[in-house]
């Protein structure tokens, strides 16, 4: 038998992530971690839209414009996903820099982009956290 092959770790820090809505505004640019690319963190970053109801979490969620989403080029995701890149921000940065201490050592090695499967993309492009998936109906 061979061993599995080595599998990204579970990200159990954003569903226990503490941030408001009102953390966020339309216009801000702000990233989803999606993975890792040679010791980084990597995601898609969007521009916050609109509020928006995030059906599977029940919760007040944000409507996010991905430029290079194609057909998908809204979703709707949970203020705890969205890490602000545009400007300096203490309580994001602190938590990308937590992320990347729990996350980073035990991602598998690899020179491609390694995709953490911490996310899913239901039909309605509302943006899931698979820590939140059991939360929907
Ligand atoms: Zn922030």
């Amino acid at each position: 038998m061979f061993p599995p092959p080595p599998r990204p770790p579970a990200d159990a820090l954003t569903p226990a992530r503490l941030v408001t809505h009102e953390h966020f505004t339309p216009g801000d640019h702000v990233v989803i971690i999606k993975g890792a690319f040679r010791g980084e963190l990597v995601g898609q970053e969007m521009t916050v839209v609109a509020p928006s109801w995030h059906t599977p979490t029940d919760e007040a969620g944000w409507r996010l414009r991905n430029p290079r989403g194609g057909e998908h080029s809204y979703v709707t995701a949970h203020p705890r996903y969205m890490i602000h890149t545009d400007r300096y921000c203490p309580d994001c940065t602190g938590f990308f820099r937590s992320l990347s201490q729990a996350l980073l050592p035990r991602m598998p090695e690899s020179q491609q982009t390694v995709d953490g499967g911490w996310y899913y993309q239901t039909t309605l492009d509302q943006l899931v956290h698979t820590a939140d998936l059991g939360n929907s109906r």
